[in-house]
């Protein structure tokens, strides 16, 4: 038997179209509005030691990641991009600051994009045609990445300091300089601790170019205020349809930051949705535990690649119609808990046994729906 879905044909609705930008290619991954939205991270290892940032490089693969940097602070970082550029699953972006050599060096390597930070490269402005002529000859993208921490000198004297206009026009400056050099390979990013400086500094680079952009709230903070931060932050612009990469800043493991990015555009249907735990905050009229019931289905589901809505609700007020709605859920009450199907109670069970028949249903849908899901569809799971 296979499970009817009940999902409309089509991607799923979004708030905003893309704003049309300049297409680029970083490796494989396409940047800019005829592609999907990508999610990126940095390494925390030291790149010198290769076999520790593959390691965590293909950990971040697994976790979605879709395009990595890697830090060069130093000589022996520079030495082992081919290696890293040649063994990563996932396009490297070499993170360069402070020495040209280093720009020079990465696009040699074979790594798919540099980044640059015109702010803190030595005599950078007189190095660009260098660059813009070796990143031709070797296809290779450069992200201009402005920092409020590290802004030009010139522009921090003249606005005083790192405003949206000072940030953006820092950014502008550098891309026309490539620009002269007939290089328009360029995605800029322009990032501020503060979201709502950041976001202004975004629209104003909207407005000016049709460069792609890439998003990023920095020293955003630790996981819980960074999140925050950073999807408040998106948000307000993807629903502008400004922004074509993504990188979640957070004093916390590089996965959490794919993770929290994924949840970001899965959220706006930016991305096609996987497991999504629909949960009620409980109240009092909760007959069961609700966050220890959410909790537990979260960590028996987790990895599950098919977009199943899974809806865990409190008490049987609003749970079987929240349930109804899902594609999978349950109703708890008087120490039983109803088991629902696309709506249809499938069957009751001691409340001991909700995980454990959840679990196994969404195991069996996500089998059915195998073969027969498209992207953008989302079905639903609810535990109510
Ligand atoms: S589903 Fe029930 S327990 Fe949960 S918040 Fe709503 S009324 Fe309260």
């Amino acid at each position: 038997m296979t499970v009817d879905l009940g999902m409309p044909a089509g991607a799923a609705p979004v708030l905003a179209e893309r704003r049309k930008t300049r297409q680029l290619q970083v490796g494989p991954v396409g940047v800019g509005s005829e592609s999907p939205i990508s999610v990126q991270t940095m390494t925390t290892t030291v790149t010198a030691d290769i076999n520790s940032t593959l390691q965590q490089i293909a950990e971040l693969t697994a976790a979605g990641c879709d395009i990595v940097r890697v830090a060069c602070p130093s000589a022996d970082d520079a030495e082992a991009l081919p290696a890293i550029a040649k063994k990563s699953q996932i396009p490297v972006i070499a993170d360069i600051h402070f020495q040209p050599k280093y720009v020079f060096a990465a696009i040699e390597a074979g790594c798919a994009a540099v980044r640059v930070n015109p702010g803190n490269i030595k005599k950078f402005d007189d190095k660009v045609k260098e660059i813009a002529h070796a990143a031709k000859d070797h296809g290779t993208p450069i992200r201009i990445g402005v920092n409020a921490g590290s802004l030009d000198p010139r522009l921090m004297e003249k606005h005083g300091k790192a405003t949206p206009e000072a940030l953006a026009e820092s950014a502008l400056w550098e891309a026309g300089l490539f620009a002269e050099h007939d290089f328009h390979d360029i995605k800029i990013s322009v990032k501020h601790n503060d979201p709502v400086v950041m976001v202004r500094a975004y629209e104003i680079l909207a407005e000016q170019c049709d460069y792609p952009l890439h998003l990023g709230v920095t020293e955003a903070g630790p996981a819980f205020q960074g999140t925050i931060k950073s999807a408040t932050a998106f948000g307000a612009l993807l629903r502008q349809g400004i922004g074509d990469t993504i990188r979640v800043s957070l004093s916390a493991p590089p996965v959490e930051e794919i993770k929290v990015g994924t949840q970001i555009l899965q959220s706006l249907n930016l991305r096609p949705r996987k497991l999504e735990i629909v949960s009620c905050p409980s109240c009092g009229r909760a007959q069961v535990d609700v966050y220890k019931l959410a909790d537990e289905v979260t960590a028996g589901l987790e990895g599950m690649e098919v977009p199943l809505r899974v809806a865990v609700m409190g008490c049987v007020v609003n749970g079987p119609g929240e349930a109804r709605e899902a594609d999978l859920g349950v109703a708890s009450g008087n120490g039983k808990g109803q088991i629902f199907v696309k709506g249809e109670v499938i069957k009751t069970v001691p409340e001991a046994q909700i995980v454990e028949t959840l679990i196994e249903e969404a195991m069996r849908i996500a089998e059915e729906m195998g073969e027969g899901v498209e992207e953008g569809e989302s079905p639903t799971v609810t535990v109510g």
